[in-house]
This record gives C-alpha cells, structure tokens and sequence, in this order.
C-alpha cells in the first residue's frame, strides 16, 4: 500500500471529544464502530482520540442519567480501550451520585485518566458539581461537559445547560479547565462565545454535525484561537470539514497549530501526548 498523506496533514492533531461503545451499550456492532472511529482517525491524521464512555448509552441506565453500576462498566472498557497509544481518556462520572463519582474519579485518575467528563445529568451550574470540580483541580483535570447551545426550554430527559451555565460553575472553580462540548452540537451556537468571553477557563470545542457558515469565524472573532479545541464528537467528517475550513479563514499557521493541539497540550497534564511533542520537538527536515 503506498504512504498516504493524512487528509489534515501531518502536524500533530488531537479530537478532543471522542467516544468509544463496549460490549454493554447494547450495540451488536460496538467493535466495528469503534475500529471505524481508529480507521478514519488514521486516515485525517488525529494523533490522540481522547474519548469516553457514557455509562451504558441507554442500554439499561438512561444516557444522561446512567446509574453506578453502568457508569462504572463503561469506565472500566474506556480504561482498557487507551492501552491503545492513540487514545487518551475523561472519567465519566454522574453527579447526582456525589460519593461514587468521587470515588470513581480517583479509580480514573489511578488507571490513567487524563480528564472528567460529565453529561447532561445536573445543570451546570448546580452545587451538586462542585465537589467533582474541587476533585478535578486537586488532580489537574480538565472537565468536558456536555452543553446544549442556548437554553431556552427544559428538554426532556436532560438536564440542560448552556454557556451562560457553565461560565458560574467556570467562575466558582477558576483552578479548572472547563471545555465546553460541541459548539456544532446543536441548537444557538451564535449565543456561547458572547456568554463565555469574560471567563477565561471555558474552552469551547468544535465539535457536533453543524458547520454553519460563520460559526468558526464569530468564535475566533470573540474568543480568539487560544480559547478554541478541534474535536469531532461522533460525526468526524464534520471535524475534516472544520480543519478545512480553519486552513481558510485567514488564521497564521501557529493559530491553527493552537487549535488543532497545543491549546489541549496546555490544559491537560504536561506530557499525556508525547506523540505530538516528539513532532514538534524534532529537528526540521533535511533539505534535499
Ligand atoms: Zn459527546
């Protein structure tokens, strides 16, 4: 087979906001899926999937809801799935069970986690979180958190959060990162950045299906490149159609270098992608 170039080039590029199915989550084709995620990744050039597992997916817990046992199992298969040296991973955890989600925080930590991740199960800004919060910047990591852009309405099955949300719970934990989970996701992408400017350690990922015309634009314009993380969430040909669309909205070269990686080497620990600091730190190429 001849030595393709990755679609998205060669420099060092992490997805942020991935996820992996097990053989709980009531899908006969997990595994495939799965092997499909690595494949594509292989073929853009992601470097790092850091991913999760959200307890069940439904199966026999709701999604947003999942019980303990089912958040537990689905750790236990992420923790296996990043023995795999493409793949880093969040801890899931359910607030509303505070004692096992701290608990299942320090199992995380102990098998390799390298951030938290909490779904739609306790609106943001809830006190509810802050014990999670105050695990997290004891042991340095940055919590993903699924958001819906916009609040308007309750939504069933949910407890929905937007920016506005997110920025109090940002506020009461400055010592955390707080990413923001897919602005393409779904919903007002157009009211985030405005509602989280002002509180620095909330980084919006680019995640979700959308790739509305001046989505990108109004977040760089508003927030800048240092605020903003590639990811792909599920759909990862919307992420290639966003690096795409990056190579053309008229950012330097480091600004997009920023977004396709540094910005997550910075909030996550030092040294938990060495693949992409070898690159950056190797001698440039000999010319010819
Ligand atoms: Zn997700």
């Amino acid at each position: 087979m001849r030595d393709e170039a990755p679609l998205a080039g060669r420099e060092p590029l992490i997805d942020a906001h991935a996820h992996f199915y097990h053989s709980a989550s009531g899908r006969g084709d997990w595994e495939r899926v799965n092997a499909a995620r690595l494949r594509a990744g292989d073929r853009i050039g992601i470097t790092y999937h850091v991913a999760s597992v959200l307890g069940s997916y439904g199966h026999t817990s709701p999604t947003y809801f999942p019980s303990p046992a089912d958040v537990s199992v689905g750790n236990d298969a992420m923790a296996e799935f990043a023995l795999d040296p493409r793949i880093r991973w969040y801890v899931t955890v359910n607030p509303n069970y505070p004692d096992h989600a701290l608990a299942e925080i320090q199992r995380g930590v102990e098998r390799g986690a390298i951030g938290v991740k909490l779904l739609a199960s306790r609106r943001a800004d809830d006190p509810l979180l802050d014990p999670v919060c105050e695990a997290a910047a004891v042991h340095g990591l940055p919590i993903l958190h699924h958001i819906w852009q916009h609040r308007t309405c309750e939504w069933p099955s949910q407890e929905i959060s937007d920016g506005r949300d997110l920025a109090r719970l940002a506020d009461r934990h400055p010592r955390v990162a707080f990413i923001l989970a897919h602005l393409g996701g779904g919903g007002d992408w157009a009211h985030t950045p405005p509602a989280i400017r002002d509180v620095p350690n909330v980084y919006p990922d680019l995640s979700g299906s959308g790739v509305d015309r001046g989505m990108l634009d109004s977040a760089l314009r508003i927030l800048g490149a240092r605020r903003l993380l590639w990811a792909c969430d599920l759909t990862m040909e919307t992420g290639l159609a966003k690096l795409r669309a990056l190579d053309a909205v008229g950012l330097s070269v480091a600004e997009i270098a920023d977004i396709r990686w540094r910005n997550a080497a910075r909030l996550f620990a030092r040294g938990v992608f060495p693949r992409c600091e070898r690159v950056e730190t190797a001698p440039p190429a000999a010319v010819a």
